[in-house]
């Protein structure tokens, strides 16, 4: 706020949150010939930027800042989209379409698109303000990181054994640092893939040098000088450490959506078209709560840039009067090491698994049935059977016998 009282701005469309979904939102505005004006504005100082190279290239310092941007600056500019770096959103009236900056600034729109993604679940224990702890979302996260390292860290602690923090084990293990994984289910992975592929990555990190414990709970994390020394299990040992990395799930951030009264209990509720249940605002990307077809209409939110891109278009095009449903078959990847695993469809709910190759190969399928029918595919190093399998899931099949799945002979295309 200034002397003479908040300043104020408006456009068409304001996108809120520069991540995967708010660019492509603007993208895709342009590219369907949206000419009012356009804003996006975000609490981000940077630019939008792609995320899954925070625990991948970009943490092994393969890529820098400029290659994993989603765009050159120049294009926002070039495109006639305003942006409003490094501003939050603290709440929204939208009887009046309005929004209120954090710095007191008063912004109106025609139509909002919100694309907050999510926030790093915390740790709620003893240390967990110490020096020296490290969350993965976003660029700062991961420069933290790479101090830490440069300054000499050479001992790791990775709390969650789930995609993120298997990423980051793997480029400290390239780096040189000792790894201990802990992970409080059985097994690894064990929120979004089956044994097979948790077997397998287990054996992987371990062949790496990683020290994977699982079943295990943090009870504290221990410091001296208020930095990080160690982390104490709840079996009583601590393992000593320079740096903690926590990968435990992320908190959608709609916070002012909701106190604005947009329906949601898991993120923010969203229709096909991924309208909110506020008038002229939609949502998107990671904190969309949606019905999804491909998990029989269940109601889901998904973290992934397929997602965020894909309701970004969605939203892109209903705006601009061409409304077509959400459907599209979710996809995913994640890199470790040398090996890249490709997931395709989702398989929530599924009763049997298919070993389509050998993993010792360190080359095989997981195929994810329901009720005989193929509905999700995980591939490691299989790439035709992802983009075959992705076309079979497309076509939205029927019952498939497993020994045929299964028959590395056969490919998957004949099955469609
Ligand atoms: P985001 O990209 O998170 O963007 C949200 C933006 O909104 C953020 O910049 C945030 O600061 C901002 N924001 C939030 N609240 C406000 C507010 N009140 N005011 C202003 N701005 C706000 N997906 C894959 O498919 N494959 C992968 O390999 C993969 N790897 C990943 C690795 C990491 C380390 C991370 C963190 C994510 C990864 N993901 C991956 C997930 C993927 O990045 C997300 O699903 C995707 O970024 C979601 O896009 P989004 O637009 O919903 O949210």
């Amino acid at each position: 706020m200034n002397a003479t009282g908040p300043s104020s701005a408006s456009a068409d469309i304001v996108i809120v949150g520069t991540g995967h979904g708010g660019a492509q939102a603007a993208i895709g505005l342009r590219q369907q010939g949206h000419e009012g004006s356009i804003m996006m504005v975000g609490r981000e100082p940077n630019p939008p930027y792609e995320r899954p190279p925070l625990s991948k290239e970009y943490l092994a310092g393969d890529k820098a800042f400029e290659r994993i941007m989603i765009r050159p600056e120049k294009f926002w500019a070039d495109k006639d989209v305003e942006l409003r770096l490094g501003s939050g959103v603290a709440s929204i009236d939208w009887m009046r379409h309005t929004l209120t900056l954090s710095d007191g600034t008063q912004v109106g729109y025609r139509r909002l698109i919100w694309s907050g993604g999510a926030d790093p679940r915390r740790l709620g224990i003893p240390g967990a303000n110490l020096k020296g702890i490290f969350y993965v979302r976003d660029k700062r996260d991961a420069d933290g990181m790479m101090a830490a390292l440069e300054a000499g860290a050479k001992r790791a602690v990775v709390i969650g054994g789930g995609y993120i923090g298997l990423e980051a084990a793997a480029v400290l293990r390239k780096l040189d640092c000792e790894v201990t994984v802990v992970e409080m289910q059985d097994r690894l992975l064990a929120r979004v893939a089956g044994t097979a592929i948790s077997e397998f990555y287990a054996e992987e990190h371990t062949r790496q040098g990683v020290d994977i414990r699982l079943s295990q709970g943090v009870s504290e994390v221990v410091g001296d000088d208020g930095k990080v020394t160690g982390v104490l299990l709840d079996n009583g040992e601590t393992l000593p450490c320079d740096m903690v990395i926590v990968g435990i799930g992320i908190v959608p951030a709609v916070a002012p959506l909701i106190a604005a009264g947009a329906a949601g209990s898991n993120g923010v509720d969203v229709d096909v078209f991924c309208r909110t249940t506020l008038d002229d605002i939609f949502a998107i990307g990671d904190c969309a709560a949606h019905a999804n077809p491909f998990a029989d209409s269940a109601v889901i939110r998904l973290e992934s840039v397929q997602n965020a891109n894909d309701m970004a278009n969605t939203v892109a095009k209903a705006i601009m009067g061409d409304k077509q449903p959400y459907h599209a078959l979710p996809w995913f990847w994640s890199n470790q090491y040398d090996l890249k695993l490709q997931t395709a469809g989702l398989n929530i709910g599924y009763d049997e698994t298919i070993v389509r190759g050998d993993p010792a190969t360190r080359k095989f399928t997981v195929i994810y049935m329901k009720e005989g029918r193929p509905i999700a595919f995980d591939c490691v190093g299989t790439m035709k059977d992802y983009v075959q399998g992705r076309k079979l899931l497309e076509s939205e099949p029927g019952k498939i016998d497993a020994a045929l799945l299964a028959d590395t002979d056969v490919a998957i295309k004949e099955m469609i």
